[in-house]
């Protein structure tokens, strides 16, 4: 009878945990977007996207219209939130059903609207560097508590190095309430420079020039946005050199052609940077931007299991010290 009874109570417990396995792995992984941007829907600028359009980059002249910025010339290109309301929605279903965490910043009333809405701590805020605004201001900012990164810092297209020293105050508060900084560096699209950002300046996404400023702040945290796509080699040295530095994949995950966004990813994995890369959209107002970026990582053969898990997720888990 004893024996029976053990055999019972052991089986009972062998039952519950596989249903609690089985209700657990009904939740989806989680996954940690460190790059999404928070803008006002305008109608006016926000057509159909499609995805990898930079697959074709053609040149032009200066004295002929110029060629346009993106396309919507392909089989199934991703529709644009109609407006904020939309937008939002879109944003807060996605963080219910694909268990979705993420880095926004930028227009600040959609911020807060947003962190309003969502689930508490599934919206990390981040604030940018506007250096017409005083540091005493920014460190209020920070100490406020509600920013928890600085993002996006995008010198390149003021034609700065992140290494100039207008930035030395900004940083050196990042610095000391130690909040995580991205930093854009590298990619700009087709014809960055002739159409939108007169001062972009290609040379100046070079993740080399982040160097003097990890010196001056020897206690920064910083990631390299975009993966300072297309100079990966530079970003190689500068990891290997700088151990707290980490990248994020966004932007050109759906933007340049998908077999060079897979030969980038591979390349950064090969090199031995699989624990520092994180997964990022640099989403604007097309909501299936993010299925579809995501599905980039979930679908590349040359990843493990365990490696898109520490892309997708626990990469940044570490990095922004998630629980
Ligand atoms: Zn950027």
């Amino acid at each position: 009878m004893r024996n029976l009874l053990s055999f019972l109570l052991v089986a009972i417990c062998f039952l519950t945990a596989e249903a609690q396995s089985d209700s657990s792995s009904a939740v989806r992984p989680p996954i940690i977007d460190i790059h999404v941007h928070t803008i006002p829907v305008n109608p006016a600028f926000s057509a159909p996207l499609c995805p990898w359009f930079l697959s074709d980059m053609p040149g032009a002249d200066p004295n002929d219209q110029a060629p346009p910025f993106m396309n919507a010339d392909c089989v199934d290109p991703l529709p644009a939130a109609a407006n904020d309301a939309e937008l939002q929605q879109a944003i807060l279903d996605r963080i219910e059903n694909m268990n979705l965490t993420l880095v926004a910043f930028g227009d600040s009333r959609i911020l807060h609207n947003w962190v309003d809405a969502a689930p508490a701590g599934r919206i990390l805020p981040g604030i940018g560097i506007d250096t017409r605004m005083p540091v005493a201001d920014f460190r209020d900012s920070l100490r406020s508590g509600f920013y928890k990164v600085v993002a996006e810092v995008a010198p390149q297209y003021q034609g700065l190095s992140p290494s100039d020293t207008i930035f030395t105050p900004y940083f050196s508060v990042a610095e000391e309430f130690n909040i995580p900084v991205g930093i854009h560096m590298g990619t700009g699209g087709n014809g960055m420079a002739n159409l939108t950002s007169p001062n972009f300046r290609a040379s100046l996404g070079n993740p080399f020039l982040l160097e003097d400023m990890l010196a001056r702040h020897p206690k920064l945290k910083i990631w390299v946005m975009h993966a300072g796509y297309p100079m990966v080699d530079e970003l190689i040295a500068l990891m290997g050199a700088n151990a707290y530095v980490y990248l994020d994949i966004s932007g050109f995950i759906w933007s340049y052609p998908l077999d060079e966004v897979h030969h980038v990813i591979q390349q950064l994995v090969r090199a031995g940077f699989g624990k520092r890369i994180m997964y990022g959209t640099d989403f604007l107002f097309w909501p299936r931007m993010i299925e579809t970026s995501i599905g980039v990582v979930q679908n590349a053969r040359y990843l493990s299991k365990d490696q898109k898990r520490d892309i997708l997720y626990n990469n940044a888990a570490r990095f922004f010290r998630l629980d």
